[in-house]
């Protein structure tokens, strides 16, 4: 079986026509069907059929069912949190293991989170994912899947897609982007609404500045001295913050688009003034901003604290007092475990049978 998410319009034509000799505009057709108007209005556990494209050929439909297929992702199983809209989703991959994917609504934007790897293995001292180590990539289709499966179940159209799920995007980069172009060429969204987010893998950077893309390239600085960053972040070990920011300049320079900073907040780790005084010296020429995330808590892995809300703002107030562009990250689905670096399947197994869970 061939599968046909995660293709362009381009390949499916030349994939059914060199497969099942159907001219091109039929591939035109079955992509329309497939990212258009089946998937985004599936909803839970309902698989896609080509029997269902009903402007085509019965025949060729047939054909399509025997030689194609159209997403690989098992059933979601659903969880949200009726305070804030915000919907989590754990779907099995075919060969196993779960990827978590998350929806928020909000009044101006609909955004989703989206996972590229199953597990890490970059284990960021703070993070949920990070302990689960590195199951496997997903390939683009994977990824969109998931982007679908949280439309059909969205009453509102989304418009914005995070890469902040479980996994590092530079490690999949091939398929990342992959993804990326079926989301802008294929789903209509906006290059502009997508963030890739990374712990900061150097070739990666250089890589994706050579594509120069208009999507916003958020680095997970989280520390502003090697000393301290060596601590959280792992791979902080085999370079400098010095390397990290030259790469993220030339980054800018490439692309015109700015980087953004995020710097997660750990009481007594990295939320002293002293900090937000050395970023704000690292930053305050830089063509950038900061994002900064109070650390969320997890069930699994160190236990770090969430800073108190004042220590935030002191945090945030040194760095604008400085010049730097601060943005807060809104905090969603806390209690459904589907807030920034909550993400870890282990952790999340349902009851046997259970379809939807809704936490009130
Ligand atoms: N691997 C990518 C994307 C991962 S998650 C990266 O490292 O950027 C997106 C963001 O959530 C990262 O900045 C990550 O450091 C942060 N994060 C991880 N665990 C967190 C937690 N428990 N609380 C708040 N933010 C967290």
């Amino acid at each position: 079986m061939i599968e046909l998410l995660g293709r362009t319009t381009e390949e499916i034509k030349a994939l059914v026509a060199e497969h099942a000799g159907a001219p091109a505009y039929r591939g035109a057709q079955i992509a329309e069907w497939i990212y258009r108007r089946i998937l985004p209005n599936l909803g839970g556990g309902a698989q896609a059929t080509f029997a269902a494209m009903t402007d085509l050929p019965l025949a060729l439909r047939n054909d399509l069912t025997a030689l194609f297929s159209i997403g690989s992702l098992g059933e979601p199983v659903t969880q949200s949190d009726p305070r804030d809209g915000t919907i989590k989703i754990a779907v099995p991959l075919h060969d196993g293991p779960r990827v978590e994917a998350v929806l928020m609504p909000d009044t101006q934007r609909v955004s989703t989170c989206l996972s590229c790897q199953a597990g890490c293995p970059m284990a960021c001292a703070f993070c949920a994912t990070g302990t689960q180590g590195l199951g496997r990539n997903l390939d683009a289709g994977e990824i969109v899947a998931q982007f679908l499966a949280l439309q059909s179940q969205s009453p509102r159209r989304i418009t914005h897609a995070v890469y902040m799920g479980m996994g590092e995007p530079m490690l999949n980069l091939d398929n990342v982007l992959r993804s990326i172009h079926i989301l802008t060429g294929e789903i209509g969204l906006s290059m502009r609404h997508i963030t890739l987010s990374t712990v900061g893998v150097l070739q990666g950077i250089e890589k994706l500045a050579n594509e120069k893309l208009q999507l916003t390239l958020a680095v997970s600085l989280h520390a502003p001295t090697d000393e301290l960053r060596r601590k959280i972040v792992p791979i902080h070990r085999t370079y400098t913050i010095d390397r990290l920011l030259t790469t993220c300049k030339s980054y800018f320079d490439k692309t015109g688009r700015r980087v953004t900073f995020e710097y997660i907040l750990l009481r007594g780790v990295n939320d002293n003034p002293e900090e937000a005084r050395q970023l704000a010296a690292l930053l305050k020429r830089f063509p950038g901003a900061v994002n900064l995330i109070p650390y969320n808590p997890t069930s699994v892995g160190q236990s770090f604290q969430r800073p108190e809300t004042a220590r935030v703002q002191q945090f945030r107030k040194i760095l604008e007092d400085a010049g730097v562009t601060v943005t807060q990250r809104k905090e969603r689905g806390q209690q459904i475990a589907a807030a920034c670096g909550q993400l870890v399947t282990e952790a999340y197994r349902p009851p046997a049978g259970a379809r939807k869970l809704n936490v009130a």
